[in-house]
């Protein structure tokens, strides 16, 4: 979910809170510090209205994938359930199971081993004869 900025204009304490997008419209920010809801927002890299589609973009650019090292499946897993996490969204059963797979160290192709559907689906689009 996304994190939103704010500053309070009573106490000056920078306030992290996080909402959804559609919970972003009915809150009402309270400063953690003091209570105040004298908020001014913070026009962040999250706080500028993107569209979903354009914030996976971002995920998925190069500088979200720096670090990542593909022959690692424990980094690969931590990687996709961060990324489903920012998208706050339930990519379902198979995602999870991919991930809960790679988290224990298995490769890409034992997953694909033990989950034919997987091997199945790339397959048809590798070769769709
Ligand atoms: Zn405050």
């Amino acid at each position: 979910m996304p994190v939103y900025e704010f500053r309070c204009q009573e106490c000056g304490r920078l306030a992290r809170l996080t909402y959804s997008f559609s919970e972003y419209d009915e809150a009402t920010p309270v400063c953690p510090q003091c209570g105040s809801e004298k908020l001014n927002r913070r026009i962040g890299r999250v706080a500028l209205g993107r569209s979903e589609e354009a914030q996976m973009d971002s995920m998925l650019d190069e500088n979200a994938l720096a670090g990542l090292d593909e022959e690692d499946p424990q980094a690969l897993g931590r990687f996709m359930r961060k990324m489903s996490r920012e998208m706050g969204e339930d990519l379902g059963d198979e995602f999870e199971e991919v991930v809960d797979r790679l988290e224990k160290g298995q490769s890409p192709e034992q997953i694909e081993e033990a989950l034919p559907e997987l091997a199945d689906d790339a397959g048809a689009a590798a070769d769709p004869f």
